[in-house]
């Protein structure tokens, strides 16, 4: 079942992409083993970013946490599918005007990246995983996309896990408005899409080769480094257990306890 990497196996990854939950913590409870862990990446001349699908916080909210937790994480160590989604439009869409449903975090993200955000006559629908959506929202957005606007969402996940229980993510905004205008997305960029990879490998710099994802989830860490091209390695520490990787099609390279088996040189 176990299938840990060699340091050999590992020498050419020049990045790590960290998932956060199930991987370097369990809810705020960070793993014994992840302090160590990421000290040897550095050690060994590495870098690390973590990387998320959750699009309703900007990045620097994620450093914030981290760092409450006693996790080193550099300004812009933390990629999420919002800013990913913010520099594929500039890139695959410049100049567009874009409606955007999102937090004031995402409006941020999007700011920061210099779209130009409009309420009226968008050339673009970007869909976030917006807490702070309405009616009016809706109503708009559906307009908009039987006008037949592009339509990106940042991310698939129907559910977010919350204290209380799981509530519903930009998945389910998605199947909403697939049932008021029968419109899906253009694209997804989040994971387990390769969009997200893409944009990540462009800022950092890397090639997708050198990129190694560490993550609990088969359907969308894992699942994104088969898509994309990188190097997978499932920790079992989160939500995979050993009968879920037996059932499943989505095969990781690697498999560890936990990143305290993963071994850098
Ligand atoms: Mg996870």
């Amino acid at each position: 079942m176990l299938n840990k990497p060699s340091s050999s196996d590992l020498a050419n990854v020049e990045l790590f992409v960290m998932d956060m939950d199930g991987t370097v913590y369990l809810g705020d409870e960070v793993f014994p083993w992840t302090l160590p862990f990421l000290e040897s990446i550095k050690k060994s001349g590495r870098r690390y970013v973590f990387l998320t699908n959750n699009s309703s916080k900007g990045p620097k909210d994620y450093v914030r946490k981290l760092r409450k937790l006693g996790i080193p994480v550099d300004e812009d160590g933390v990629f999420t599918s919002g800013e990913a989604t913010a520099r594929f439009v500039k890139r695959e869409y410049p100049g567009s005007k874009v409606y955007l449903i999102g937090t004031p975090e995402l409006r941020m993200v999007f700011e920061e990246e210099g779209v130009k955000l409009v309420e009226d006559d968008p050339d673009i629908l970007v869909l976030g995983y917006d807490t702070t959506i309405n009616y009016e929202k809706i109503r708009k957005g559906a307009l908009f996309l039987r006008k037949g606007v592009v339509y990106i969402a940042t991310h698939p996940d129907v559910n977010c896990p919350s204290p209380e229980g799981l509530v519903p993510d930009a998945g389910s905004f998605i199947a909403m408005f697939r049932e008021s205008t029968s419109r899906s997305p253009d694209h997804i960029v989040g994971k387990p899409n390769p969009g997200i990879l893409i944009e990540l490998s462009r800022k950092a710099n890397v090639s997708i080769d050198r990129i190694a994802i560490i993550g609990d989830r088969l359907y969308t860490d894992v699942e994104l480094a088969r898509r994309a091209g990188a190097i997978s390695i499932l920790v079992l520490s989160g939500e995979t257990k050993p009968e879920d990787l037996k059932r499943s099609e989505t095969i990781p390279d690697f498999v560890v306890e936990n990143l305290g088996e993963i071994e850098l040189q």
